[in-house]
């Protein structure tokens, strides 16, 4: 058994933040206090705190930007195939802290600060989250780009520059109120214009067809200019680029247009355009049918494949005829994958450059887009599905509808063919959806025109294959394919979460970082008090922090030896949080009918955004506070009970609060998470999982052995059968007393007592239309939480079981996902090779 190391042998050791040598320690101060003086214009006399954080940033970037050069030019020298991630969101939250992490500079830096005299945590706190995501898809999407980049894929992220991310949520008398999220306002360094690179970017119009083929004509053009922001790997010298388009009206934006009044008009109307990569749509799993969402839609796509395309005809190997391209090769030389389906008409954009443009036959055309194209669904709730109506895409994209008609029709004759007289099934496999509008099934479409379609987790993908996409899957069962989703354990451990990575290094050596399944080793540890103790010291650190900051910030104040309980996701019925509250109330009631029984302290927090539009996630969030209100303030409860919201939950607070965690609330309904990534994690922070079967809690339980998570309630295949046989809540509201205690009490305004009736629309749709079934999962939660709390009480077997849940959650990791994408869909090879870095030679 190891001996436990003073904090300075630790600091010596571990390298986990990299080594902090007195040299680089030099040239960072002379770099930090160049950039304050030549790029901030100030002295340490006015120089603001953000003012520190913009020279250091400036300092840390400067160090990847030789890298980043490197890398593109030995992408260009080698020709590697092409890996490009289109989404609509990537969000990426800061990234000063992420790129002194991949680059080995955290130690050097946090030195530098310190003798500077500055506080690097304040410095690190002035940077804006880039939110230019809602959840977990557009998380993925970052965690995935720090992947590639790890593995040293020529991969390149391409998305939107909104100038306006996920809005920021105040509390305001309990409710939730959105204020914009002006992220842009001081400038931001990790970003670099490339204007010189515009492109063009067509809508509406009409199509002319002659015997050359189909013209699209009389468009309205917006420029889309792009911004690189660069994605180091880490620790292997590969800076990848995300590319995000910015729309921009041409400078002859409405001049030569008869229609319109004059000059100054036609440069207030600049606007109409710009406003393409104003804004992010603020929902998550909801599908609303915006012409300006279907805009952003196509602008990614169009400015995006044009930046593919002029890639591959110039690159060294891929093409060589300069008169005219063959297009034989690009399917080895480029991999598209769609994040969802919010990219899709990239399927059709491709062929209508490849057809109208570049001249191929349809049926080579159709080949090259197949060969490359591969779609990743997230999704099978109904009402998040894209379902865009003919109309709209006849107006803004005529040619592009004509394309997805022929796509269509061939593919239908294609199924009838295979087989023959199931006319019922054509119905429900066409890409175009009869009725009172008429609307393009925007998956379908992408199921038909990539030759990969794949799941986020194992259980979604089954789901897919055998409901959502059944009569797909029985026609091309061998593109079906899963991919469990994972997440970059340097934002989400390393980063995040120091003392732990520190204690896990010391024990294992760092390797594990770039190599997540070395944590299986931490079993050699689970009976060693030493570590045991050290993993229960870090997260007792950690909960003091939090602590530290909800006091600070919103002037909470929390028992820090209570379990500390933490749902935090975007808030959706599907997920449950209501399930949560009624427990919560459950507690509350039981002490108070027992005031003096012995009860196990608990911090229950829950956090998460509501769609702006969403009026029953907004009740959520008022009835969350609601409940605070009441339990907080009780006398009778003491510290035994408190109801926290979090307020604006994003990337950095999440980067806070999970670490902090004695307790994850994985509960949606069996069947709707498809897989979850904060459920990961949690795990891999040292929380435990109290959680349903659902999305990759399924996985984390083979992982981790389904005795080390808190598993409860139906599993998929119960809520089939509870459909079956028909949800009836008013059941189980008769049945179990305590439920029926905890729902008269809503319904009464217990915890609305200024206004009795706030809460009766969320009591009718949990009494009569509940899609998610809550009730038929109360018994077994509230069961299963006090076996939460009963092992609570035993801080060394809860420790231990901790621990075997950090050394089996490897397989979460992004590296892995990404490999796996890699290797079974794009068909490249992931490697941790090394590129020379700027001051090494040449290879
Ligand atoms: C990881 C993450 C999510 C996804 O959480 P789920 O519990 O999987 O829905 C959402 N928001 C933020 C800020 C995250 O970091």
């Amino acid at each position: 058994m190891s001996r436990p190391l003073s904090d300075q042998e630790r600091r010596k050791q571990i390298s986990v933040r990299g080594l902090a040598g007195a040299e680089n320690v030099a040239e960072l101060k002379k770099s930090f206090n160049r950039h304050l003086h030549f790029t901030l214009v100030k002295d340490r006399n006015v120089a603001t705190a953000r003012d520190y954080y913009f020279a250091l940033a400036h300092t840390v970037r400067d160090h990847l930007v030789g890298r980043w050069l490197r890398t593109q030019q030995y992408y260009y020298e080698k020709d590697p195939k092409r890996i490009y991630y289109l989404s609509l969101e990537f969000y990426m939250g800061r990234s000063l802290q992420n790129t002194m992490v991949n680059l080995g500079l955290q130690s050097s830096c946090d030195e530098a600060i310190y003798q500077l005299g500055l506080d690097m945590e304040e410095l690190q706190e002035m940077e804006e989250d880039a939110g230019l995501g809602n959840g977990g898809l557009g998380r993925l999407a970052a965690c995935f780009l720090d992947s590639m980049a790890s593995l040293g894929l020529a991969a390149y992220g391409y998305g939107i520059r909104y100038e306006f991310g996920i809005f920021n949520q105040k509390i305001a008398g309990g409710w939730q109120v959105e204020e914009a999220d002006d992220w842009l306002r001081y400038g931001n360094p990790w970003e670099k214009a490339r204007p010189e690179y515009v492109i063009p970017v067509q809508f509406y119009g009409r199509v002319e067809h002659s015997p050359d083929g189909a013209k699209w004509v009389d468009t309205q053009v917006v420029l889309a200019l792009p911004y690189d922001t660069p994605v180091p790997g880490y620790r292997n010298n590969t800076v990848n680029t995300m590319r995000l388009w910015s729309a921009r009206a041409p400078n002859d934006f409405n001049l030569k247009d008869f229609n319109v009044g004059g000059y100054i008009q036609a440069v207030l109307d600049r606007n109409l355009a710009e406003n393409i990569s104003r804004v992010l749509y603020p929902n998550d799993n909801f599908f609303e049918g915006k012409e300006l969402r279907l805009k952003q839609e196509y602008f990614v796509v169009a400015a995006t494949l044009h930046d593919i395309i002029r890639r591959f005809k110039s690159s060294k190997f891929g093409c060589r005829d300069p008169v005219r391209t063959s297009f034989d090769a690009f399917p080895d030389k480029v991999a598209i994958q769609l994040n969802d389906t919010h990219p899709s008409l990239a399927i059709p954009e491709l062929m209508r450059i490849l057809v109208d443009e570049e001249k191929l036959s349809w049926d080579k055309a159709w080949d090259v887009t197949v060969r490359t194209c591969a779609y990743t669904n997230h999704t099978v709730l109904p009402e998040a599905l894209e379902r865009w109506p003919v109309q709209l895409l006849e107006a803004l994209l005529p040619r592009h509808l004509e394309i997805i008609y022929e796509i269509n029709q061939r593919f239908l004759d294609h199924v009838y063919a295979t087989f023959p007289g199931e006319h019922e099934r054509l119905r429900r496999m066409s890409l175009v959806e009869e009725g009172s509008v008429k609307r393009i099934n925007m998956a379908h479409l992408c199921i038909v025109g990539s030759h990969a379609v794949n799941g986020v987790a194992r259980i979604h993908s089954e789901i897919l294959k055998n409901t959502v996409f059944k009569d797909f899957y029985e026609l091309e069962p061998q593109k079906f394919q899963n991919k469990t989703n994972g997440i970059t354990p340097r934002r989400w451990l390393v980063l995040c979460n120091p003392g732990l990575a520190d204690v896990i290094a010391e024990r294992i050596g760092e390797e594990y970082v770039a190599d997540l399944d070395q944590l299986r080793q931490l079993l050699n540890f689970v009976d060693d008090d030493s570590f045991i103790r050290d993993v229960a010291k870090v997260k007792q650190e950690n909960k003091l922090k939090l602590a530290a900051l909800l006091e600070r910030e919103q002037g909470l104040r929390l028992n820090p030896g209570s379990l500390f309980d933490v749902q935090v996701k975007r808030i959706h019925e599907y997920k449950r949080q209501l399930l949560n509250c009624l427990h919560v109330i459950t507690l509350y009631n039981r002490i108070k009918k027992e005031p003096n029984k012995p009860f196990v302290p608990r911090t229950v927090m829950i956090g998460g955004k509501a769609a702006p539009g969403y009026h029953m996630a907004k009740m959520i969030i008022k009835l969350i506070t609601s409940i605070g209100d009441v339990v907080n303030h009780d006398p009778m409860v003491g510290d035994r009970l408190k109801v926290l919201f979090l307020e604006n939950y994003r990337v950095s607070l999440a980067e806070k609060v999970i670490p902090a965690a004695d307790l994850s609330e994985q509960i949606s309904t069996a069947g709707t998470e498809a897989s979850g990534t904060g459920n990961m994690k949690f795990m891999l922070n040292g929380a435990l999982t109290i959680g349903t079967m659902d999305g990759a809690n399924v996985e984390m339980a083979e992982e981790a052995g389904e005795e080390n998570l808190f598993i409860f309630g139906m599993r998929v295949e119960d809520v089939e059968a509870l459909d079956r046989k028909g949800y009836c809540a008013h059941d189980y509201y008769e049945r179990l007393p305590e439920l029926k205690q905890v729902i008269d009490q809503l319904n009464s305004g217990f915890f609305s007592p200024r206004q009795p009736d706030l809460f009766r629309g969320i009591v009718n749709m949990l009494m009569n239309h509940d899609r998610f079934k809550v009730f038929a999962d109360y018994e077994a939660y509230v069961k299963c939480q006090e076996k939460v709390s009963a092992l609570y009480k035993d801080t060394r077997e809860w420790t231990r079981m901790v621990i075997r849940n950090i050394a089996a959650s490897g397989k979460f990791s992004s590296d892995r996902t990404i490999a796996q994408y890699a290797r079974e869909i794009w068909g490249a090879e992931p490697t941790r090779h090394r590129i020379p870095a700027p001051d090494e030679p040449r290879e």
